[in-house]
């Protein structure tokens, strides 16, 4: 009817042009899209898989917890994760030139336990802010000659309000002012109880330089994961989170993204953030190319058509195809936040006008 009234004479089965298949749509107030029904279909089923799989007890199988070292500046983190790295290189690997991939996995007592290089702030306000959480326990690294400064406590109010569990690592016990009674009393007045004060914080004496305590702060790593349960669904389709990103000159974008359920492949199509592409080479912590990546394991992965966020979610999908409809729906979207968002910058730049 609709057809015949704008002049065309078509029958049922007879096709009709885009712009005339448009025009009726608009009366009904849809926008024809052009593309086929299988397209649309696709696309709702992978939103479907990302937004709403669950995984089922059964499917569940334990994995190795992701850490991340904060606390104020110089009082030891990057030389904590130093300490760590180098009480777990095996002679072999030793004089290795190791590649930097922006995590770190260690083996303690035959467990793995990866570390994000990423300072722990920056892991949980940027990528918090973005909706996901990368970490399972933060160790919180607190100066025995300084004491709580601005950052630890900001440290810690990162930790509470992300609900990670915190080992406080006492480091440079071994200067002379170091004190770790008044570090002790100053973490009681951040309502943080060590446990050799009855209190349940986990607190390890360290000295990231002399590599001293090293091996019982990890020890507690690994109880702390006992306790959390830490677990995974590796048979699936991979999901993750970019942890870091940049553009190489040779290898073009190289995202290190850590597995956070299902298993990782090379040759599966992804989508990181806005960013789409197939897995062409991963690369793990220790600087080997690998095959497959599996939950709580950080890779970095090669393939991707742009350079991701910190924070973007990533995940594996059926097909070629279906990666690049999710990312160009995600580009999509992302254009209307920002147009969004500018206008409501510009209603704020006009009402501060007043
Ligand atoms: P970050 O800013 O928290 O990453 O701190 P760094 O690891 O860069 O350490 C800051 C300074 O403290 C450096 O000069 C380190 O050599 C020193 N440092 C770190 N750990 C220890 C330690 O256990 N004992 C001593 N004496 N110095 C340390
Ligand atoms: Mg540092």
């Amino acid at each position: 009817m609709k057809l015949m009234k704008m002049g065309t004479m078509a029958t049922i089965n007879q096709e009709i042009s885009f712009e005339i298949g448009s025009l009726v749509a608009s009366e009904y107030g849809f926008e024809l899209v052009e593309g086929s029904t299988n397209d649309e279909e696709e696309l709702e089923a992978i939103d479907a898989l990302i937004d709403k799989e669950e995984d089922k007890e059964e499917d569940l199988v334990k994995r190795p917890p992701v850490v991340t070292v904060m606390g104020h500046v110089d009082h030891g983190k990057t030389s904590l994760l130093d300490a760590i790295r180098k009480t777990n290189v095996t002679s072999s690997e030793a004089g290795g030139i190791t590649q930097h991939i922006g995590a770190s996995e260690v083996m303690v007592n035959g467990e793995k336990v990866v570390f994000l290089d990423t300072p722990g702030h920056e892991a949980f306000t940027s990528m918090r802010a973005r909706g996901a959480q990368v970490t399972d326990m933060a160790i919180l690294v607190v100066a025995a000659d300084d004491g709580i400064m601005p950052q630890t406590i900001e440290a810690i109010n990162h930790a509470k309000a992300a609900n990670v569990p915190l080992i406080v690592a006492i480091n440079k016990i071994d200067k002379p002012g170091a004190n770790q009674d008044r570090v002790k009393q100053e973490l009681a007045d951040q309502g943080l109880l060590v446990e050799d004060w009855g209190g349940d914080v986990i607190c390890v004496p360290v000295s990231a330089l002399k590599r001293e305590g090293i091996d019982t702060l990890l020890e507690m790593v690994l109880l702390v994961a006992e306790m959390e349960e830490l677990k995974a669904n590796p048979n699936k389709r991979a999901v993750g989170t970019v942890i870091e990103a940049q553009l190489d000159k040779g290898r073009g974008p190289v995202a290190t993204v850590l597995v956070q359920g299902g298993t990782l492949r090379v040759g599966d199509p992804i989508v990181a953030g806005v960013a789409s592409g197939k897995v062409r080479a991963m690369i793990n912590s220790k600087g080997k190319r690998v095959k497959v990546a599996e939950p709580s394991t950080a890779v970095e992965i090669l393939g991707l058509s742009e350079v991701p966020q910190g924070g973007d979610q990533v995940v594996a999908v059926p097909s070629d195809k279906a990666a690049r409809l999710v990312a160009e729906k995600r580009q999509q979207m992302a254009r209307e936040e920002m147009l969004k968002s500018n206008q409501r910058m510009s209603l704020d730049d006009f009402f501060s006008q007043m």
